[in-house]
């Protein structure tokens, strides 16, 4: 009783919430409390709610300090934390703290001229979501962060609130939607997943990009979610490959959303930033790989932390087993994933390819006389990354793309050379391209 009138709960939250509860023992300072009708939801909240009321109202009741546990009354058998917490996880998958991937926190990424705006940005939303910077849309090239900073942004909001994060990759949400219509006699399960998308406060949905283009009904079904939490101010945050205005069979309605919200890159890391990336990285192995290795791998895996992980990885895997580790064998262990410096011949027609391929564009209009605008910063790209990455000469260029003389390809290689300097979204465009190309 003395809780209720300390902290003036109303009759009805009294006897909703508090009015069941049964004490169950206290041992070591741990007050047990039963939570009956074996609703987890119902634990939760109750846990979430009152925690902090019980523990004060009995410490000071005791004059010593003392921590409260809810268990489920039907439960009660194996209370142990562990199987408090499972039973949580498992009835409450919208509370997402479960499906975050428990490696990724803003302290252990490492902050370079490469993420420094992506990574203040996100900190921002962590820190005050469904704000002005919403919603957030991440995009760059892949293993450069994106769901490492949005995971990130999900813990953050966890440890230090009470909002409901949902963390789904767009395969989940699509699956989810092409279930409901598949169970479509059964009207009520769309309006379930309905329920289960709106009731949350915020929602990190990974790689966008295979959501778009896979059907309408999923791209709407999408929308009207997306909007509904919009206009509620909960917050979104989206990661990509593209930026939006790259993603071709995105909903008009839904890029024009994008672009008025925030839209932030991660460009591929400097060398300083993979030095510090793998410095990082090394704190998680006990055997330490020697620094002309680490150099060794900074220096030539360029454009995927991903990647470049996974080559230490091996490294260290070895180096535990071996004992000592010398660059010579770290080398012959990592060939496939560093080929000699220029791997596979780079020929005109895979980079008009990947380029095809980055911007949803057709191979001929890059080569066609065509002179709409997006087709012209695409062919200008060519121009650059033919005499970037291929013998080709500017004559040699011109003729592949059906032009008597060469002076428009060293005026498109020119502007392109000079802006790449200025222009962190080109920049990231080559290096997605050339990023595919390597795929090829
Ligand atoms: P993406 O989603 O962009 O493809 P991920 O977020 O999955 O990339 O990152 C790939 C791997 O690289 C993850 O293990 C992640 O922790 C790591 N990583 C990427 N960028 C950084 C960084 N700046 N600091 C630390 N780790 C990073
Ligand atoms: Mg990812």
């Amino acid at each position: 009783m003395a809780i209720k009138d300390e902290y003036d709960l109303t009759g009805i939250a009294f006897n909703i919430w508090l009015k069941p509860l049964k004490y169950l023992k206290c041992e070591n300072n741990v007050v047990s409390i039963l939570v009956p009708g074996g609703n987890p939801e119902m634990l939760n909240y109750v846990k979430i709610n009152y925690t902090n009321f019980f523990q004060e109202a009995i410490s000071q009741a005791l004059q010593s300090s003392f921590t409260v546990e809810f268990t489920l009354e039907e439960d009660n058998n194996d209370k142990t934390d562990d199987a408090v917490n499972r039973s949580d996880d498992e009835n409450n998958e919208s509370n997402t703290a479960s499906s975050l991937n428990p490696k990724y926190h803003f302290e252990n990424f490492v902050v370079g001229s490469n993420n420094k705006l992506a990574h203040s940005v996100c900190l921002k939303v962590a820190e005050t979501p469904g704000t002005e910077l919403n919603p957030l849309f991440i995009h760059g090239g892949s293993g450069l962060g994106k769901t490492h900073l949005m995971t990130a942004i999900g813990h953050y909001i966890t440890e230090h609130t009470n909002l409901k994060v949902l963390f789904v990759t767009s395969e989940t949400f699509l699956n989810e939607v092409i279930e409901s219509i598949r169970n479509n006699a059964n009207a009520s399960s769309m309006s379930r997943l309905r329920e289960k998308y709106r009731n949350i406060d915020v929602l990190l949905i990974d790689d966008i990009q295979f959501l778009i283009g896979r059907g309408s009904s999923s791209q709407v079904e999408f929308f009207n979610t997306f909007n509904t939490l919009v206009q509620n101010g909960k917050q979104i945050v989206i990661t990509s490959d593209k930026h939006p205005k790259h993603i071709k069979e995105l909903d008009e309605r839904m890029r024009t959303r994008f672009l008025n919200g925030m839209i932030v890159d991660i460009a591929p890391p400097a060398y300083e930033t993979r030095v510090a990336i793998l410095r990082k990285y090394a704190e998680n192995f006990d055997y330490k790989v020697p620094d002309n290795i680490v150099d060794y791998i900074a220096n030539h895996i360029r454009s995927d932390v991903r990647e470049l992980e996974g080559a230490y990885k091996k490294v260290c895997a070895f180096g535990e087993i071996e004992g000592d580790m010398t660059l010579e064998k770290a080398k012959d262990m990592l060939k496939e994933i560093i080929s000699p410096d220029n791997p596979s011949v780079v020929t005109s027609s895979l980079i008009l390819k990947a380029i095809s391929e980055y911007y949803n564009i057709d191979e001929d209009d890059i080569t066609s006389k065509k002179r709409n605008a997006e087709i012209v910063l695409p062919r200008q790209i060519f121009m650059y990354l033919c005499r970037e990455m291929t013998d080709t000469t500017l004559q040699g260029v011109a003729a592949l793309l059906d032009k008597k003389d060469h002076s428009t390809v060293l005026h498109g290689y020119n502007k392109i050379s000079k802006e790449i300097n200025i222009n962190t979204e080109l920049k990231e465009s080559i290096e997605a391209i050339k990023n595919i190309i390597k795929t090829y």
